[in-house]
């Protein structure tokens, strides 16, 4: 029987060695979502995967699965480009090993991922770029690339069907959107106005998949609290397309209160702590 041979482009996520010769191989691919292979001889043969085989490389890869088999072997594998300036910021290197890690964590198997694959692989691109340009990052501020991080994160979370509801509260449905709730205010003013100021215990909370009203908190109910600036720019972050992210400015406060949420949010969804998520939080606290 002729075994069904899959090549498709793919980005590296890990690679552990298999004994004397071979290489365990985790993939994130375009046609097949995450591929676990053994690439045979990849240690001792460089002819065959020349430089293919590094962190966050773009590579093509030709595998199939052997019958009965769970691993997959990957027979062929070529660099279409690589990420080098990742390196030159820890910063950049983090919102890198973090993508991988939360593609590795939450991406499904067999399954084509074109759209994820893409939004990927130009993220990985973008802040290639700016850390090509070092230095100053040519303008880029530290706040201007964690904003664009965080935007592209939520794409990403879009993708992967666990994106937090942020447009209204997760248990009534009261929108968040300004205009409207500027309108619910207005009109329930005497009714339920016991708060001090509108909006102000509006709690993302990640146990509860996102935006929770102050009417509907549970008491002693953890959460970050989320001002109407956060909240209104991560909508628009879902909607503007990807290749548009970098007109999206967030505040500093926003940032923070983003990186708070989003990471407890993502922790939560993956059961477990995220490496490169605590790193990330502690470099960015002190900034
Ligand atoms: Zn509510």
């Amino acid at each position: 029987m002729v075994m069904r041979r899959t090549i498709t482009p793919a980005i590296l996520l890990m690679t552990r060695d298999m004994g004397e010769s071979d290489l365990l191989v985790n993939l994130f691919t375009r046609d097949s979502g995450i591929v676990v292979g053994i690439a045979k001889g990849a240690k001792k043969s460089m002819k065959r995967f020349v430089n293919t085989f590094d962190m966050a490389n773009l590579i093509t890869a030709k595998f199939y699965r052997p019958n009965g088999r769970e691993l997959f072997i990957i027979e062929d594998a070529s660099l279409i480009d690589s990420f080098p300036h990742l390196s030159n910021s820890l910063n950049l290197l983090s919102y890198g090993e973090f993508t991988l890690e939360l593609i590795s964590q939450f991406a499904p198997e067999g399954v084509p991922q074109k759209k994820l694959f893409d939004a990927v692989s130009s993220f990985l691109t973008t802040i290639n770029v700016i850390g090509s340009t070092n230095e100053r990052w040519n303008g880029s501020s530290t706040g201007t690339v964690e904003g664009l991080f965080w935007s592209h994160t939520l794409k990403f979370l879009e993708e992967l069907g666990i994106a937090p509801l942020l447009e209204k509260c997760v248990r009534c449905g009261k929108e968040f959107n300004s205009n409207k709730i500027d309108n619910i205010t207005n009109l329930s003013y005497n009714v339920s106005n016991n708060n001090t100021h509108k909006g102000e215990l509006d709690l993302f909370v990640p146990s509860a998949g996102g935006m929770v009203c102050n009417g509907c908190l549970l008491s002693r109910e953890g959460g970050v609290p989320f001002s109407r600036g956060t909240i209104m720019a991560l909508i628009k972050a879902k909607d503007v397309p990807i290749e548009r992210l970098a007109i999206l400015k967030f505040t500093r406060d926003s940032l923070r209160e983003i990186r708070k949420g989003l990471m407890a949010f993502i922790r939560y969804q993956a059961g477990r702590s995220m490496k490169s998520a605590d790193f990330i939080e502690r470099y960015l606290k002190s900034d």
